[in-house]
Protein backbone atom coordinates (compact mmCIF):
# COMPACT_ATOMS: atom_id res chain seq x y z
CA UNK A 1 0.00 0.00 0.00
CA UNK A 2 2.39 2.67 1.02
CA UNK A 3 4.69 1.44 -2.51
CA UNK A 4 1.54 2.18 -4.09
CA UNK A 5 1.16 5.83 -2.63
CA UNK A 6 4.03 7.11 -2.70
CA UNK A 7 3.98 6.02 -6.63
CA UNK A 8 0.86 7.80 -7.31
CA UNK A 9 2.05 10.58 -5.87
CA UNK A 10 5.19 10.74 -8.19
CA UNK A 11 3.14 10.53 -10.97
CA UNK A 12 0.59 13.13 -9.93
CA UNK A 13 1.97 15.87 -12.48
CA UNK A 14 1.31 13.33 -15.11
CA UNK A 15 -2.01 12.57 -14.26
CA UNK A 16 -2.78 16.56 -14.24
CA UNK A 17 -1.82 17.10 -17.03
CA UNK A 18 -3.69 14.46 -18.48
CA UNK A 19 -6.99 16.36 -16.22
CA UNK A 20 -6.26 19.32 -17.70
CA UNK A 21 -5.50 21.41 -14.52
CA UNK A 22 -9.13 21.34 -14.37
CA UNK A 23 -9.35 19.76 -11.12
CA UNK A 24 -7.05 18.14 -8.46
CA UNK A 25 -6.15 15.35 -10.87
CA UNK A 26 -7.65 12.50 -8.36
CA UNK A 27 -9.52 11.27 -11.56
CA UNK A 28 -6.86 10.61 -14.16
CA UNK A 29 -4.90 8.98 -11.92
CA UNK A 30 -7.89 6.69 -10.33
CA UNK A 31 -8.03 5.20 -14.12
CA UNK A 32 -4.64 4.66 -14.65
CA UNK A 33 -4.26 2.25 -11.20
CA UNK A 34 -8.28 1.27 -11.16
CA UNK A 35 -7.15 -1.83 -11.53
CA UNK A 36 -6.04 -2.74 -8.04
CA UNK A 37 -9.26 -1.48 -6.52
CA UNK A 38 -7.05 -0.57 -3.41
CA UNK A 39 -5.73 2.40 -4.75
CA UNK A 40 -9.53 3.45 -6.14
CA UNK A 41 -9.95 6.30 -3.60
CA UNK A 42 -7.38 8.72 -4.72
CA UNK A 43 -9.13 11.18 -3.13
CA UNK A 44 -7.22 10.08 0.28
CA UNK A 45 -4.52 11.23 -1.12
CA UNK A 46 -5.50 14.55 -1.09
CA UNK A 47 -6.55 14.63 2.83
CA UNK A 48 -2.93 12.81 3.47
CA UNK A 49 -1.31 15.22 1.61
CA UNK A 50 0.67 13.11 -0.66
CA UNK A 51 -1.25 14.40 -3.76
CA UNK A 52 -0.17 17.95 -3.87
CA UNK A 53 -2.38 18.63 -5.98
CA UNK A 54 -5.44 19.04 -3.47
CA UNK A 55 -3.37 19.98 -0.86
CA UNK A 56 -0.47 22.40 -1.34
CA UNK A 57 -1.35 25.87 -1.34
CA UNK A 58 1.02 26.76 -3.92
CA UNK A 59 0.02 24.45 -6.60
CA UNK A 60 -4.01 25.59 -5.89
CA UNK A 61 -3.33 28.94 -6.10
CA UNK A 62 -1.57 28.97 -9.25
CA UNK A 63 -4.42 26.72 -10.41
CA UNK A 64 -7.02 29.44 -8.97
CA UNK A 65 -4.91 31.93 -11.19
CA UNK A 66 -5.17 29.95 -14.62
CA UNK A 67 -8.63 29.71 -14.01
CA UNK A 68 -9.00 33.12 -13.56
CA UNK A 69 -6.81 34.56 -16.12
CA UNK A 70 -8.89 32.30 -18.12
CA UNK A 71 -11.63 34.32 -18.02
CA UNK A 72 -10.27 37.09 -19.00
CA UNK A 73 -10.37 37.18 -22.84
CA UNK A 74 -11.74 40.07 -24.07
CA UNK A 75 -11.46 41.33 -27.74
CA UNK A 76 -12.67 44.67 -26.73
CA UNK A 77 -13.34 46.56 -30.36
CA UNK A 78 -12.22 49.99 -31.35
CA UNK A 79 -13.82 53.32 -29.02
CA UNK A 80 -14.87 50.99 -26.15
CA UNK A 81 -13.65 53.46 -23.93
CA UNK A 82 -15.24 56.09 -23.20
CA UNK A 83 -12.54 57.46 -20.59
CA UNK A 84 -8.62 56.77 -20.62
CA UNK A 85 -6.59 56.88 -16.67
CA UNK A 86 -3.03 56.70 -17.29
CA UNK A 87 -0.81 56.39 -13.95
CA UNK A 88 2.93 57.10 -14.59
CA UNK A 89 5.87 56.17 -11.91
CA UNK A 90 8.47 58.07 -12.67
CA UNK A 91 11.37 55.82 -12.69
CA UNK A 92 9.18 53.07 -11.43
CA UNK A 93 11.60 49.45 -12.71
CA UNK A 94 10.36 46.25 -12.11
CA UNK A 95 12.81 46.58 -8.98
CA UNK A 96 11.15 49.23 -7.53
CA UNK A 97 7.69 47.29 -8.14
CA UNK A 98 8.92 44.77 -6.42
CA UNK A 99 10.40 46.08 -3.54
CA UNK A 100 7.64 48.21 -3.15
CA UNK A 101 5.23 45.56 -2.96
CA UNK A 102 7.35 43.41 0.12
CA UNK A 103 7.65 46.87 1.74
CA UNK A 104 3.92 47.38 1.82
CA UNK A 105 3.03 44.04 2.75
CA UNK A 106 6.02 43.83 5.49
CA UNK A 107 4.09 47.44 6.60
CA UNK A 108 0.84 45.44 7.07
CA UNK A 109 2.37 42.99 9.13
CA UNK A 110 2.50 40.47 6.49
CA UNK A 111 6.01 38.44 5.16
CA UNK A 112 5.47 40.87 2.24
CA UNK A 113 6.51 38.43 -1.12
CA UNK A 114 3.36 37.28 -1.67
CA UNK A 115 1.49 40.93 -1.09
CA UNK A 116 0.61 42.72 -4.76
CA UNK A 117 0.68 46.64 -5.64
CA UNK A 118 -3.02 47.73 -6.36
CA UNK A 119 -2.54 47.35 -9.86
CA UNK A 120 -0.96 43.94 -10.34
CA UNK A 121 -4.17 42.55 -9.88
CA UNK A 122 -4.99 44.05 -13.38
CA UNK A 123 -5.79 41.34 -15.83
CA UNK A 124 -2.66 42.53 -18.81
CA UNK A 125 0.49 43.16 -18.60
CA UNK A 126 3.60 43.68 -21.01
CA UNK A 127 7.09 45.00 -20.80
CA UNK A 128 7.91 48.31 -22.51
CA UNK A 129 11.45 48.68 -24.42
CA UNK A 130 11.90 52.67 -23.34
CA UNK A 131 14.89 53.71 -25.34
CA UNK A 132 14.65 57.37 -27.02
CA UNK A 133 15.12 58.20 -30.72
CA UNK A 134 18.77 59.08 -29.58
CA UNK A 135 19.78 57.81 -26.29
CA UNK A 136 19.89 53.91 -24.81
CA UNK A 137 19.09 54.78 -21.44
CA UNK A 138 16.32 58.06 -21.90
CA UNK A 139 15.27 60.92 -19.69
CA UNK A 140 11.46 61.37 -18.79
CA UNK A 141 10.96 63.85 -21.23
CA UNK A 142 11.11 61.56 -24.69
CA UNK A 143 9.63 58.74 -22.83
CA UNK A 144 5.87 60.79 -21.77
CA UNK A 145 6.40 62.03 -25.25
CA UNK A 146 6.19 58.57 -26.31
CA UNK A 147 3.52 57.26 -24.07
CA UNK A 148 1.03 60.43 -24.99
CA UNK A 149 1.66 61.12 -28.29
CA UNK A 150 2.61 58.17 -30.17
CA UNK A 151 6.27 58.84 -31.60
CA UNK A 152 9.55 58.36 -29.79
CA UNK A 153 11.64 61.17 -29.67
CA UNK A 154 15.26 62.86 -28.55
CA UNK A 155 16.23 63.25 -24.85
CA UNK A 156 15.26 66.53 -23.12
CA UNK A 157 12.46 67.19 -26.05
CA UNK A 158 8.91 67.19 -25.05
CA UNK A 159 5.76 66.64 -27.47
CA UNK A 160 8.32 67.78 -29.90
CA UNK A 161 9.16 64.67 -33.24
CA UNK A 162 12.66 63.81 -32.94
CA UNK A 163 12.96 66.21 -36.06
CA UNK A 164 13.99 68.92 -33.62
CA UNK A 165 17.58 69.62 -31.71
CA UNK A 166 17.67 70.17 -28.07
CA UNK A 167 17.47 73.75 -27.09
CA UNK A 168 17.28 74.71 -30.82
CA UNK A 169 14.18 76.71 -30.43
CA UNK A 170 14.03 77.13 -34.23
CA UNK A 171 14.29 73.93 -34.63
CA UNK A 172 10.46 73.19 -32.88
CA UNK A 173 8.15 74.91 -35.78
CA UNK A 174 5.82 72.17 -37.12
CA UNK A 175 7.23 69.43 -35.43
CA UNK A 176 5.00 69.38 -32.60
CA UNK A 177 3.17 66.57 -31.80
CA UNK A 178 -0.42 66.04 -30.83
CA UNK A 179 -1.15 64.37 -27.03
CA UNK A 180 -3.35 62.50 -25.70
CA UNK A 181 -4.85 65.13 -23.61
CA UNK A 182 -5.17 67.51 -26.55
CA UNK A 183 -7.34 65.37 -28.95
CA UNK A 184 -9.20 64.99 -25.43
CA UNK A 185 -9.79 68.20 -25.05
CA UNK A 186 -10.75 68.74 -29.02
CA UNK A 187 -13.20 65.84 -28.54
CA UNK A 188 -15.11 67.56 -25.77
CA UNK A 189 -13.92 65.52 -22.99
CA UNK A 190 -12.60 66.51 -19.69
CA UNK A 191 -8.74 65.90 -18.71
CA UNK A 192 -6.83 66.48 -15.70
CA UNK A 193 -2.76 66.58 -15.20
CA UNK A 194 -1.61 65.45 -11.93
CA UNK A 195 1.42 65.08 -10.43
CA UNK A 196 3.83 65.35 -7.01
CA UNK A 197 6.65 66.68 -8.94
CA UNK A 198 6.68 70.25 -10.65
CA UNK A 199 3.44 70.46 -13.00
CA UNK A 200 5.90 71.54 -15.28
CA UNK A 201 8.21 68.78 -15.03
CA UNK A 202 9.13 66.52 -17.91
CA UNK A 203 6.60 63.99 -17.55
CA UNK A 204 3.14 66.51 -16.30
CA UNK A 205 4.92 68.70 -19.11
CA UNK A 206 4.67 66.48 -22.25
CA UNK A 207 0.70 66.07 -21.80
CA UNK A 208 -0.26 69.42 -22.75
CA UNK A 209 3.34 71.44 -23.59
CA UNK A 210 5.65 71.48 -26.48
CA UNK A 211 9.58 72.34 -25.49
CA UNK A 212 12.88 70.93 -27.33
CA UNK A 213 14.17 71.76 -23.93
CA UNK A 214 12.73 70.30 -21.06
CA UNK A 215 13.89 72.90 -18.64
CA UNK A 216 12.61 76.17 -20.47
CA UNK A 217 9.89 75.77 -17.45
CA UNK A 218 9.19 79.40 -16.33
CA UNK A 219 10.56 82.12 -19.02
CA UNK A 220 13.60 83.15 -16.74
CA UNK A 221 14.93 79.83 -17.69
CA UNK A 222 14.64 80.35 -21.36
CA UNK A 223 17.86 81.82 -23.81
CA UNK A 224 16.58 85.28 -25.00
CA UNK A 225 17.02 84.00 -28.44
CA UNK A 226 14.54 81.25 -27.52
CA UNK A 227 11.89 83.84 -26.33
CA UNK A 228 12.84 85.78 -29.23
CA UNK A 229 11.75 83.50 -31.50
CA UNK A 230 8.61 82.74 -29.80
CA UNK A 231 9.18 79.46 -27.93
CA UNK A 232 6.87 79.63 -25.03
CA UNK A 233 8.04 78.60 -21.39
CA UNK A 234 5.94 75.43 -20.22
CA UNK A 235 4.14 76.94 -17.33
CA UNK A 236 2.32 79.27 -19.47
CA UNK A 237 1.58 76.79 -22.26
CA UNK A 238 -0.62 74.78 -19.12
CA UNK A 239 -2.79 78.44 -19.11
CA UNK A 240 -2.28 78.91 -22.50
CA UNK A 241 -3.75 75.79 -23.98
CA UNK A 242 -5.55 76.83 -27.00
CA UNK A 243 -7.90 73.32 -27.11
CA UNK A 244 -11.20 72.95 -26.10
CA UNK A 245 -11.96 74.56 -23.02
CA UNK A 246 -8.54 73.41 -21.48
CA UNK A 247 -7.62 71.15 -18.29
CA UNK A 248 -10.64 70.82 -15.95
CA UNK A 249 -7.84 69.41 -13.39
CA UNK A 250 -3.92 70.42 -13.04
CA UNK A 251 -2.73 70.26 -9.61
CA UNK A 252 0.82 69.42 -8.37
CA UNK A 253 4.21 71.20 -7.51
CA UNK A 254 6.11 74.18 -9.22
CA UNK A 255 4.05 77.31 -7.50
CA UNK A 256 7.43 79.86 -8.38
CA UNK A 257 7.02 78.83 -12.18
CA UNK A 258 3.30 80.55 -12.09
CA UNK A 259 4.48 83.58 -9.88
CA UNK A 260 5.87 86.70 -11.48
CA UNK A 261 9.47 87.68 -9.88
CA UNK A 262 7.88 90.71 -7.88
CA UNK A 263 5.54 88.23 -5.84
CA UNK A 264 6.37 85.99 -2.85
CA UNK A 265 5.02 82.66 -2.18
CA UNK A 266 2.84 82.38 0.48
CA UNK A 267 4.99 79.15 1.89
CA UNK A 268 7.93 79.92 1.56
CA UNK A 269 8.53 84.07 1.01
CA UNK A 270 10.64 83.18 -1.98
CA UNK A 271 9.93 85.53 -5.45
CA UNK A 272 8.50 84.06 -7.94
CA UNK A 273 10.46 82.70 -11.29
CA UNK A 274 8.45 84.97 -13.98
CA UNK A 275 10.14 87.36 -15.63
CA UNK A 276 7.62 88.43 -17.81
CA UNK A 277 5.02 89.79 -14.84
CA UNK A 278 2.39 86.99 -15.38
CA UNK A 279 0.80 85.80 -12.69
CA UNK A 280 -0.52 82.59 -13.83
CA UNK A 281 -2.95 81.57 -11.00
CA UNK A 282 -4.60 84.41 -11.08
CA UNK A 283 -4.79 84.21 -15.04
CA UNK A 284 -6.26 80.45 -14.17
CA UNK A 285 -9.23 82.37 -12.29
CA UNK A 286 -10.02 84.71 -14.84
CA UNK A 287 -9.68 82.73 -17.35
CA UNK A 288 -12.14 80.12 -15.98
CA UNK A 289 -15.05 81.87 -14.53
CA UNK A 290 -15.66 78.43 -12.83
CA UNK A 291 -12.05 77.97 -11.78
CA UNK A 292 -10.82 77.87 -8.67
CA UNK A 293 -6.58 78.21 -7.30
CA UNK A 294 -5.60 75.98 -3.87
CA UNK A 295 -2.11 75.40 -2.86
CA UNK A 296 -2.50 74.03 0.34
CA UNK A 297 -4.53 70.70 1.74
CA UNK A 298 -7.40 72.87 3.91
CA UNK A 299 -8.12 75.09 0.81
CA UNK A 300 -8.09 71.95 -1.54
CA UNK A 301 -10.50 70.01 0.91
CA UNK A 302 -12.80 72.68 0.49
CA UNK A 303 -13.25 72.72 -2.58
CA UNK A 304 -16.81 72.08 -4.08
CA UNK A 305 -16.66 69.68 -7.03
CA UNK A 306 -19.74 70.17 -8.21
CA UNK A 307 -19.55 74.10 -8.85
CA UNK A 308 -15.75 74.56 -9.58
CA UNK A 309 -15.34 73.14 -13.52
CA UNK A 310 -11.76 74.08 -13.47
CA UNK A 311 -9.18 73.43 -10.77
CA UNK A 312 -5.81 74.03 -10.34
CA UNK A 313 -3.79 73.19 -7.14
CA UNK A 314 -0.09 74.12 -6.55
CA UNK A 315 0.91 72.39 -3.28
CA UNK A 316 4.82 73.36 -3.22
CA UNK A 317 6.82 75.55 -4.64
CA UNK A 318 8.97 73.59 -5.84
CA UNK A 319 8.37 69.74 -6.20
CA UNK A 320 5.43 68.33 -3.61
CA UNK A 321 6.84 66.59 -0.53
CA UNK A 322 7.89 62.83 -0.31
CA UNK A 323 4.67 60.81 0.63
CA UNK A 324 6.97 59.98 3.38
CA UNK A 325 7.45 63.35 4.74
CA UNK A 326 4.15 64.88 3.81
CA UNK A 327 2.32 64.72 6.43
CA UNK A 328 4.67 66.00 9.39
CA UNK A 329 7.35 67.81 6.85
CA UNK A 330 4.77 70.26 5.32
CA UNK A 331 3.62 73.18 7.28
CA UNK A 332 0.68 74.23 5.08
CA UNK A 333 -0.02 70.99 4.52
CA UNK A 334 -0.31 68.79 0.96
CA UNK A 335 -3.04 66.09 0.02
CA UNK A 336 -2.13 62.86 -0.84
CA UNK A 337 -1.92 61.53 -4.46
CA UNK A 338 -4.96 59.06 -3.70
CA UNK A 339 -6.67 62.48 -2.64
CA UNK A 340 -5.65 64.22 -5.45
CA UNK A 341 -7.00 61.49 -7.42
CA UNK A 342 -10.22 61.18 -6.15
CA UNK A 343 -11.25 64.85 -6.31
CA UNK A 344 -10.50 64.94 -10.07
CA UNK A 345 -12.12 61.96 -10.64
CA UNK A 346 -15.31 63.78 -9.00
CA UNK A 347 -15.10 66.34 -11.47
CA UNK A 348 -14.16 64.38 -14.65
CA UNK A 349 -16.95 62.12 -14.44
CA UNK A 350 -19.45 64.85 -14.78
CA UNK A 351 -18.47 64.64 -17.97
CA UNK A 352 -21.24 62.45 -20.17
CA UNK A 353 -18.02 62.58 -22.95
CA UNK A 354 -15.63 60.95 -21.02
CA UNK A 355 -12.23 62.25 -19.35
CA UNK A 356 -8.49 61.74 -19.72
CA UNK A 357 -6.86 61.89 -16.65
CA UNK A 358 -3.35 61.51 -15.91
CA UNK A 359 -1.38 60.64 -12.79
CA UNK A 360 2.26 60.69 -12.29
CA UNK A 361 3.82 59.59 -9.02
CA UNK A 362 6.91 61.81 -9.53
CA UNK A 363 9.18 61.64 -6.76
CA UNK A 364 9.66 57.75 -6.87
CA UNK A 365 12.36 58.93 -9.69
CA UNK A 366 14.17 62.16 -7.20
CA UNK A 367 14.66 59.29 -4.13
CA UNK A 368 16.35 56.70 -6.27
CA UNK A 369 18.37 59.76 -7.48
CA UNK A 370 19.09 60.58 -4.01
CA UNK A 371 20.15 56.81 -3.72
CA UNK A 372 17.73 56.19 -0.90
CA UNK A 373 15.14 53.59 -1.51
CA UNK A 374 12.71 54.25 1.57
CA UNK A 375 11.18 57.34 0.09
CA UNK A 376 11.12 55.70 -3.41
CA UNK A 377 9.12 52.66 -2.12
CA UNK A 378 6.97 54.79 0.31
CA UNK A 379 5.95 57.08 -2.92
CA UNK A 380 5.21 53.70 -4.80
CA UNK A 381 3.13 52.75 -2.58
CA UNK A 382 1.03 55.91 -2.88
CA UNK A 383 0.86 55.78 -5.90
CA UNK A 384 -0.76 52.17 -5.90
CA UNK A 385 -3.21 53.88 -3.63
CA UNK A 386 -4.26 56.38 -5.66
CA UNK A 387 -4.58 53.55 -8.75
CA UNK A 388 -6.74 51.68 -5.99
CA UNK A 389 -9.01 54.61 -5.81
CA UNK A 390 -9.28 54.70 -9.79
CA UNK A 391 -10.17 51.33 -9.40
CA UNK A 392 -13.40 52.02 -7.06
CA UNK A 393 -14.26 55.28 -8.57
CA UNK A 394 -13.85 54.48 -12.16
CA UNK A 395 -16.44 53.24 -14.33
CA UNK A 396 -16.62 49.63 -16.50
CA UNK A 397 -15.45 51.52 -19.92
CA UNK A 398 -12.66 53.48 -18.36
CA UNK A 399 -9.57 52.04 -19.52
CA UNK A 400 -6.79 51.93 -16.71
CA UNK A 401 -2.97 52.26 -17.59
CA UNK A 402 -0.38 51.80 -15.13
CA UNK A 403 3.38 52.08 -16.34
CA UNK A 404 6.69 53.98 -15.82
CA UNK A 405 8.66 56.17 -17.79
CA UNK A 406 11.79 54.77 -17.50
CA UNK A 407 13.66 52.30 -14.54
CA UNK A 408 16.64 53.34 -12.08
CA UNK A 409 19.97 51.24 -11.19
CA UNK A 410 18.02 49.78 -8.23
CA UNK A 411 18.86 46.29 -7.26
CA UNK A 412 17.45 43.77 -4.96
CA UNK A 413 20.10 41.18 -4.45
CA UNK A 414 22.27 38.20 -1.84
CA UNK A 415 19.59 35.42 -1.07
CA UNK A 416 18.09 36.90 2.24
CA UNK A 417 15.09 34.54 4.04
CA UNK A 418 11.73 34.96 2.98
CA UNK A 419 10.07 37.94 5.12
CA UNK A 420 13.65 39.62 5.70
CA UNK A 421 12.98 43.45 6.46
CA UNK A 422 13.10 44.42 2.65
CA UNK A 423 15.38 47.93 3.75
CA UNK A 424 17.52 45.53 6.23
CA UNK A 425 20.72 43.47 6.29
CA UNK A 426 20.24 40.00 4.44
CA UNK A 427 19.97 37.46 6.89
CA UNK A 428 20.32 34.24 4.62
CA UNK A 429 18.62 30.93 5.86
CA UNK A 430 20.84 28.00 7.67
CA UNK A 431 21.38 24.50 6.43
CA UNK A 432 18.14 23.32 7.26
CA UNK A 433 16.63 26.41 5.28
CA UNK A 434 15.48 28.35 8.50
CA UNK A 435 16.46 31.65 9.19
CA UNK A 436 20.67 31.89 9.68
CA UNK A 437 21.37 33.19 13.56
CA UNK A 438 23.82 35.67 11.43
CA UNK A 439 23.98 38.34 9.02
CA UNK A 440 25.83 37.31 5.43
CA UNK A 441 28.58 38.50 4.82
CA UNK A 442 31.15 39.80 2.18
CA UNK A 443 34.21 38.48 1.17
CA UNK A 444 35.93 40.72 4.20
CA UNK A 445 33.47 39.74 6.41
CA UNK A 446 31.16 42.80 6.44
CA UNK A 447 27.39 42.58 6.16
CA UNK A 448 25.39 44.01 3.07
CA UNK A 449 21.96 45.39 2.77
CA UNK A 450 19.29 43.85 0.14
CA UNK A 451 18.76 46.98 -1.46
CA UNK A 452 21.62 48.73 -3.57
CA UNK A 453 22.47 50.85 -6.60
CA UNK A 454 24.61 50.33 -9.24
CA UNK A 455 26.05 54.22 -9.15
CA UNK A 456 25.06 57.43 -7.34
CA UNK A 457 25.93 58.82 -4.01
CA UNK A 458 26.37 56.22 -2.18
CA UNK A 459 26.04 54.95 1.34
CA UNK A 460 25.34 58.19 3.77
CA UNK A 461 22.19 59.76 5.46
CA UNK A 462 20.35 62.26 4.12
CA UNK A 463 22.31 64.90 1.85
CA UNK A 464 25.50 64.04 3.25
CA UNK A 465 28.11 63.84 0.49
CA UNK A 466 28.67 61.28 -2.15
CA UNK A 467 30.94 58.56 -0.93
CA UNK A 468 34.21 57.85 -2.19
CA UNK A 469 35.29 55.48 0.36
CA UNK A 470 36.61 52.47 -1.96
CA UNK A 471 36.44 50.48 1.45
CA UNK A 472 32.72 49.29 2.53
CA UNK A 473 31.07 50.73 5.61
CA UNK A 474 30.55 48.17 8.25
CA UNK A 475 26.85 48.22 8.17
CA UNK A 476 26.69 46.72 11.44
CA UNK A 477 27.35 50.27 13.34
CA UNK A 478 24.12 52.07 10.87
CA UNK A 479 20.48 52.26 10.87
CA UNK A 480 20.16 50.93 7.54
CA UNK A 481 16.39 50.90 7.83
CA UNK A 482 16.02 54.50 8.43
CA UNK A 483 14.49 56.77 6.38
CA UNK A 484 17.19 58.90 5.58
CA UNK A 485 19.41 56.05 4.45
CA UNK A 486 21.01 56.18 1.55
CA UNK A 487 22.21 52.90 0.12
CA UNK A 488 25.48 51.57 -1.29
CA UNK A 489 26.27 52.33 -5.01
CA UNK A 490 29.11 50.96 -6.85
CA UNK A 491 29.99 53.51 -8.93
CA UNK A 492 30.81 57.15 -6.69
CA UNK A 493 28.16 59.28 -8.88
CA UNK A 494 26.14 62.75 -7.38
CA UNK A 495 23.17 61.45 -8.75
CA UNK A 496 22.15 58.05 -9.36
CA UNK A 497 21.07 57.21 -12.84
CA UNK A 498 18.38 56.18 -14.88
CA UNK A 499 18.59 52.48 -16.21
CA UNK A 500 17.70 50.89 -19.63
CA UNK A 501 15.82 47.78 -18.93
CA UNK A 502 12.29 47.12 -20.10
CA UNK A 503 9.73 48.86 -17.95
CA UNK A 504 6.14 47.18 -17.23
CA UNK A 505 2.90 48.27 -18.50
CA UNK A 506 -0.44 46.94 -16.57
CA UNK A 507 -3.67 47.09 -17.83
CA UNK A 508 -7.42 47.05 -17.06
CA UNK A 509 -10.68 48.18 -19.16
CA UNK A 510 -11.72 48.06 -22.49
CA UNK A 511 -8.88 48.02 -24.86
CA UNK A 512 -6.44 46.23 -22.22
CA UNK A 513 -5.84 43.39 -24.14
CA UNK A 514 -3.62 45.27 -26.34
CA UNK A 515 -1.20 45.52 -23.42
CA UNK A 516 0.34 42.08 -23.84
CA UNK A 517 4.16 40.79 -24.89
CA UNK A 518 7.22 43.21 -25.10
CA UNK A 519 6.37 46.21 -27.00
CA UNK A 520 7.70 49.71 -27.97
CA UNK A 521 6.63 52.96 -25.76
CA UNK A 522 5.25 54.88 -27.90
CA UNK A 523 2.78 51.54 -28.78
CA UNK A 524 0.86 52.83 -25.44
CA UNK A 525 -0.40 56.16 -26.99
CA UNK A 526 -1.61 53.95 -30.00
CA UNK A 527 -3.50 51.36 -27.51
CA UNK A 528 -5.24 54.21 -26.23
CA UNK A 529 -6.35 55.95 -28.96
CA UNK A 530 -7.40 52.17 -30.06
CA UNK A 531 -9.67 51.51 -27.16
CA UNK A 532 -10.68 55.20 -26.88
CA UNK A 533 -10.90 56.53 -30.72
CA UNK A 534 -8.97 59.70 -29.69
CA UNK A 535 -8.64 60.87 -33.26
CA UNK A 536 -12.18 60.04 -34.37
CA UNK A 537 -13.56 61.90 -32.01
CA UNK A 538 -11.46 64.85 -31.55
CA UNK A 539 -12.26 64.80 -36.19
CA UNK A 540 -16.01 64.78 -35.48
CA UNK A 541 -16.09 67.36 -32.78
CA UNK A 542 -14.08 69.65 -35.43
CA UNK A 543 -16.61 68.54 -38.13
ZN1 LIG B 1 -11.62 70.65 -20.73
Amino acid sequence: MKLKAIVLAMMTLSALTLAGCGSDGEKGATGATGATGADGSNGQDGTDGRDYTAANEWFMAGQDAVTKASGNSISDSAGKAKNIILFVGDGMGISTLTAARIYQGQQQGKSGEENRLSFETFPYSGLVKTYSANQQTPDSAPTMTAIVTGVKTKDGIISVSDAAVRDQCSTSTGHEVMTALELAEIAGMSTGIISTARLTHATPAATYAHSVERNWEADSDMPQAALDAGCKDIASQLIDFPYGDGPEVAMGGGRTYFMPNTETDPEYGRAGRRNDGRDLTTEWTSKYSDGAYVWNRAQFMSVDTNSVKHLLGLFENSHMQYEADRVNGDGAGEPSLAEMTSRALDMLKQNDSGYFLMVEGGRIDHAHHAGNAARALEDTVALSDAVRVAIEKADKDTLILVTADHSHVFTIAGYPVRGNPILGLVRGVDASGAAATTYSTDSNGMPYTTLGYANGPGFGFGSAAVNTDSNRPDLNLYAVTDVDYRQEATVPLGSETHAGEDVAVYAKGPGAQLVTGSVEQNMLFHVMNYAANLVGRAEAAQN
